[in-house]
């Protein structure tokens, strides 16, 4: 297969994937899950007029003569009705978030008052008619629409949602993410590592990608380069709506996922797309038994699988999730330094930008592009993107980039 531009494999790919089902939960549960339907206020927010400051219920009529000796009748605390009513020349000691008693219509702070005695306070300032009150629903009201179906709740959302006491909050169901490893060279972290060795790094890189962006993982451990084990770990598979396998997606002689996985259900939509790094990607639908996910398998240099991952993984599983922002935001950078022309692949140059005292921002590459190096990609807060055949660009060029979660 001829190598696929990247804009048609995300095209295929979101094409393919399809929505997930929806269920109910509870708002304490629901952060960075993805509404699925529209939500609306089960109350009006406040749920009545509150005083907004700590001071005096008063009538504002009464106070046209400052000084004004008003007959303190009582107190209304947050939480706490004054069940009477201020009638003229009378007030009511009331604090913020009280409930505003019936007959009063503004509330003068008490820094404008002096209270000589405890039935007596003196007015010192006249209130506008209705200050310092926050009028029962001003927030918004009682069947308002405040959350629509594909937000991905934030803690602004879910604060907001519990004011309007919708406990319960109808979501799109969590990607649920089967993760393989691959290679006779993998050790997990923590392990003795021997001749020949290295760690595991991707399975973790990648578990706690796919969970920033709402999916699960179901972690299956590593494959060894050979069939019997490749098997044997992707047979375990049950109950996921995603698999994610990691190396042997290259040309070379241990690169059997593909073989095997094809024996075994996989319908390749994809192998080999024109993008650096990332090259080896395979996409297809892997349907074994009764059921079918799609499948990615990502190649296994670190830097490789992160960039398939941000590319091709994160808008699958944003889409499955209904999300209405898919893929990561795109802005635009200015160049530190020169860049070459870039060849056919588009590249994705791991980089670092900053802003300047005008908000620009300021893009500086990596450098060293080297796909196998994690320091480079730890140090990175954005991708920087090169088109394919794309001319040199120099200092002070803008370029498209991909901003990384910090
Ligand atoms: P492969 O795609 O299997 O040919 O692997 C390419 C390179 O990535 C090799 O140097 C592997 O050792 C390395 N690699 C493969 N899988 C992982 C992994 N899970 N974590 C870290 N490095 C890996
Ligand atoms: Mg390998």
């Amino acid at each position: 297969m001829s190598l696929l531009p990247v804009d048609q494999a995300l095209k295929i790919i979101t094409e393919s994937v399809t929505l997930l089902p929806v269920e109910k939960i509870h708002l304490a549960e629901a952060h960075g899950r993805v509404s699925a339907a529209d939500h609306s206020a089960k109350l009006n927010q406040p749920p009545f007029n509150a005083s907004a400051m700590d001071g005096y219920a008063v009538c504002a009529a009464d106070l046209e003569k400052i000084p004004a000796h008003l007959e303190v009748i009582g107190e209304a605390p947050a939480g706490k009705l004054y069940e009477g009513t201020v009638a003229p020349g009378t007030a009511v000691r009331i604090f913020t978030g009280g409930a505003l008693p019936d007959g009063a219509d503004s509330v003068v702070i008490q820094e404008n008052t002096e209270r000589p005695d405890d039935t007596t306070v003196i007015i010192l300032k006249q209130p506008e008619y209705r200050q310092n009150i926050r009028k029962k629903g001003n927030d918004f009201l009682e069947g308002q629409t405040l959350l629509s179906a594909g937000q991905t709740l934030n803690a602004r959302h879910i604060g907001m949602l519990a004011a309007a006491n919708i406990a319960m909050i109808t979501v799109y169901k969590k990607p649920r993410v089967a993760l393989l490893s691959t290679g006779d060279e993998l050790r997990a972290v923590g392990e003795d590592i021997g001749p020949g060795q290295i760690v595991n790094s991707n399975a973790l890189l990648l578990a706690n990608l796919i969970r920033e962006n709402g999916g699960e993982v179901q972690d299956l451990g590593v494959a060894r380069d050979n069939e019997i084990s490749l098997r044997e770990k992707v047979s375990a598979i049950k109950d996921v709506d995603l698999l994610l396998t990691i190396g042997g997606a290259s040309v070379g002689d241990h690169d059997i996922v593909q073989d095997i996985l094809v024996e075994m259900g996989l319908d390749v939509a994809f192998w080999k797309v024109a993008m650096r790094p990332g090259k080896p990607l395979i996409f297809g639908k892997f349907s074994p038994d009764s059921f079918d996910m799609p499948m990615f398998g990502l190649p296994g240099n670190p830097a490789s699988a992160y960039v398939c991952a941000i590319n091709f993984l994160l808008p699958a599983l944003h889409k499955m999730q209904g999300r209405k922002d898919i893929g990561l935001p795109v802005s635009q950078a200015i160049l530190d330094h020169d860049l070459p022309e870039n060849g056919p692949r588009q590249h994705y140059m791991r980089a670092h930008y900053t802003e300047n005292a005008e908000g620009l921002k300021i893009v500086r590459t990596t450098p060293s592009q080297d796909s196998a190096k994690l320091s480079t990609l730890a140090a990175s807060n954005c991708l920087l993107l090169r088109p394919p055949m794309a001319a040199a660009a120099p200092e002070g060029h803008r370029c498209p980039i991909l901003i990384l979660k910090p």
